[in-house]
């Protein structure tokens, strides 16, 4: 018998999610759109061993679960409708190694919906030349979850990745931060009035602007003693819940990110090297204020002197060339 595991590949925009899904689906892919609205959704098979399959889903690129665009409603909606037939039994958050920072605000939220989430950080073949070092072990501790680097370009990784699916239910579904500590009183209250739910996801259904329509009806009309609160009490409390995110992050990356720039060999900082340094660098400015000073003083006389000479030619050519008019 074979059986088939919902897997939803998400990601910020330009991280890689449709190379890693051309990777694993090669040629069963299958392309339409959303219901009702022009958001392509990318769908695939995958076969993870003999009897499993996985059927993956390349979703739009989105920075984070609040959503401001249609794109994202898509991915929101999908992850908070459990009676979807495409709801993931493991999302597969795609980053990119250059921008892990922010890419790692989204795992954040996907991770604290309960659903087991897998970080892959790809472009791995850019760490040598951007001087990053990763300690995994350390990284897959601070988060919580199974970490994989991958590099599509490179094709490696792939393989674990699909070792790392197959294994979705020894992955933790505990959130990475708590909202209580955000504001005590809100979300006890919020805990108590509904017992047994995520209250992450609460959370979203109460302020996210999306179509719930689809979703738990029960569960809105419910919340709605909460959604009344003032709106710029909700605002308060999710930029607090930003910055709780983004402490959590850093202090991950802290931990289990190093960048040494003296061992990047990229170009800009290659430059950065140079034009920031502790004396060439004033010299190399000061070179460059004393050529725009002598630009400004010296040299403007020849495009000044072309455009003078190039006027007066051209007044000369239309005296002569144009008829008599009516403003004489
Ligand atoms: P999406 O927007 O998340 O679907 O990202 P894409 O799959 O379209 O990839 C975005 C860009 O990243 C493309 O230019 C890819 O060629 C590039 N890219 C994807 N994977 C890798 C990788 O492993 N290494 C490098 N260096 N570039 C990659
Ligand atoms: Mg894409």
């Amino acid at each position: 018998m074979s059986t088939s595991l919902n897997i939803a590949l998400l990601g910020n925009p330009n991280t890689g999610k449709t190379s890693v899904f051309n990777s694993l689906t090669g040629l069963t892919q299958k392309v339409g759109n959303y219901p009702g609205i022009t958001v392509e959704k990318k769908e695939g098979i995958c076969k993870l061993n003999r009897t499993i399959k996985g059927h993956i889903i390349d979703l739009p690129g989105t920075y984070s679960l609040n959503a401001s665009s249609m794109d994202e409603s898509v991915v929101i909606e999908l992850l908070l409708n459990k009676n979807s037939k495409d709801f993931p039994d493991v999302a597969v958050v795609i980053t990119d190694v250059e921008n892990l920072k922010r890419n790692l605000l989204l795992f954040t939220q996907v991770k604290d919906l309960g659903i087991p989430t897998l970080l892959v950080i790809n472009m791995a073949d850019q760490m040598k030349r951007k001087g990053i070092y990763l300690d995994l072990p350390v990284l897959e501790k601070a988060l919580d979850t199974k970490v994989i680097l991958v590099s599509t370009r490179k094709k490696k990784g792939l393989e674990e990745l699909k070792e790392a699916i197959l294994s979705y239910r020894k992955l933790s579904t505990t959130a990475t931060i708590t909202l209580r500590s955000i504001d005590e009183e809100y979300f006890q209250n919020l805990e108590k009035a509904f017992p047994n739910q995520s209250i992450y996801k609460l959370w979203l259904v109460i302020t996210q602007d999306v179509n719930f329509s689809k979703i738990d009806r029960k569960r809105i009309s419910d919340s709605t003693d909460f959604k009344t609160q003032s709106s710029s009490i909700l605002k308060h409390l999710q930029q607090k819940e930003t910055i709780k995110r983004y402490q959590f992050i850093n202090s991950v990356l802290k931990q289990g990110m190093y960048i040494n720039r003296e061992a990047a060999t990229d170009l800009r900082s290659r430059l950065d090297r140079v034009l920031i340094h502790k004396f060439w660098g004033y010299v190399i400015f000061f070179v460059i204020l004393m050529g725009i000073f002598q630009s400004i003083f010296h040299w403007s006389s020849i495009p000044q002197d072309f455009i003078d000479s190039t006027f007066v030619s051209l007044s000369e050519f239309l005296k002569n060339n144009l008829p008599p008019g009516g403003f004489y």
